[in-house]
């Protein structure tokens, strides 16, 4: 069995599918393992260190390809996912929606396609749940951007010259990004609050030691324990009861998304305007369409004075720690193929059977199937 990491050509993107201390584990469980030449460079991995863990070097995507049983990688393959063998199976995320390329190359090499956007989110699924893997990178980068921004303190100092009280920060979502975003401004020394719509977290949020905010709104939760999207009005009354805890907070760091929704908005212009000039505004949710009116993904904007961080392949920041994550994830993932020696997407399995987009050429997820116009 063999396992190739193709080199990501999307801009922007550093992390790479495979690092060196993860090529071991891979090889005890029956793969052979190869990594295109320069995959691991912009994740301070460089090829050496993979030849020295075990793997051998491809010059270019398509020797890789050759033979290749599983080929992983970050981002979709697009088109070069043409050149897969067929019966091979492709691990990356996707989008069934809006991955349309990936997905029709897959099925035209009559290959396989398991997307980390759809691994359910069960206890056995939790070392191959990527999703939130990188949301503690996201959530950890999101609270030290607030401190770094913020031109005062986030903890209490107590000193000669006197008394330094400790920054306000207020964490919008308290899923697995929120949750790391609490933690890390907590360990910063800020006094942390958060609101989510589902009243589960509150005793998460309570237990890492901040403030759960309680709002007169009925919650909202929806299947597998996610948010449910919000009515327009509910929305609007959201923004009213939450407005003056935004104009008391320094920072505030918006995480909420609602699976297969554009993220909710949750902090409209006026209110970021409440908050006094310097504060700033960190939104996770930029790239989905964002929490905050007028976030701009990878970009500062000004508002009021106060500034408004849009982000933008957060993850990616800090690709050392993000890939070996996802290498354990792909390993966890990739382990479920592994059949009497040989490799098959065995549908029989509950996360296989969720996370499968195509099967040896057949497009059978249902919304992959109504983006590309499958009957
Ligand atoms: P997510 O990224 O979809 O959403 C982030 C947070 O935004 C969620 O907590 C959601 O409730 C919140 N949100 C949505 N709309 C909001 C609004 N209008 N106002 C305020 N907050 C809003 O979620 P996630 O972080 O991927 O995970 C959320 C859920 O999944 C949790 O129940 C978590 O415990 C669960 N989970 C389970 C597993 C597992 O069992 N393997 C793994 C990870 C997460």
């Amino acid at each position: 069995m063999k396992i190739f990491v193709p080199k990501e050509t999307t801009p922007g993107e550093l992390r790479v599918a495979m690092i060196p201390s993860v090529v071991r584990k891979f090889t005890q469980n029956g793969f052979v393992v190869e990594v295109e030449t320069g995959a691991g460079s912009s994740a301070f991995f460089a090829d050496a260190e993979y030849v020295e863990a075990g793997a051998s070097i491809a010059s270019d995507f398509a020797a890789g390809c050759s033979g290749a049983n599983v080929v992983a990688t970050v981002r979709p393959l697009g088109s070069r996912a043409q050149g897969l063998p067929k019966e091979c199976v492709a691990i990356s995320y996707i989008s069934p929606a809006s991955d349309t390329e990936t997905i029709s190359a897959v099925a035209s090499a009559g290959a396989s396609l398991l997307s980390f956007d759809l691994v359910p989110r069960i206890s056995r699924a939790q070392s191959m749940d990527a999703l939130t893997s990188q949301a503690l990178v996201t959530g950890y980068r999101a609270a030290l951007v607030a401190a770094e921004k913020l031109p005062s303190f986030f903890p209490l100092f107590m000193t000669a010259a006197g008394t330094i009280q400790p920054a306000k920060v207020l964490v919008l979502g308290a899923g697995v990004a929120g949750l790391q975003a609490i933690a890390t401004a907590k360990r910063l020394g800020a006094k942390v609050s958060a609101y989510d719509v589902r009243p589960a977290s509150a005793d998460e949020v309570k237990s890492m030691g901040a403030a759960f905010i309680t709002l007169d709104l009925d919650a909202l939760v929806g299947e597998g324990g996610y948010a449910r999207e919000m009515s327009e009005d509910r929305a609007t009354r959201q923004r009213e009861l939450l407005t003056p805890y935004i104009a008391a907070s320094d920072a505030v760091i918006t995480t909420a998304a609602v699976p297969g929704r554009t993220a909710p908005l949750l902090v409209t212009r006026e209110m970021v305007e409440t908050m006094h000039p310097g504060s700033v505004v960190v939104d996770l949710a930029s790239e989905t369409g964002g929490n905050v009116e007028g976030s701009r993904p990878g970009e500062v904007v000004e508002m009021g004075g106060v500034f408004v961080w849009g982000a933008q392949d957060v993850a990616s920041s800090m690709p050392v720690h993000a890939s070996q994550l996802y290498a354990m994830n792909v390993l966890a993932l990739s382990g479920l193929l592994i059949n009497e020696g040989s490799i098959m997407v065995d549908l029989e399995d509950e996360i296989l059977d969720g996370c499968a987009v195509v099967v040896n050429g057949e497009i059978r997820n249902q919304v992959a199937r109504e983006a590309l116009g499958v009957n």
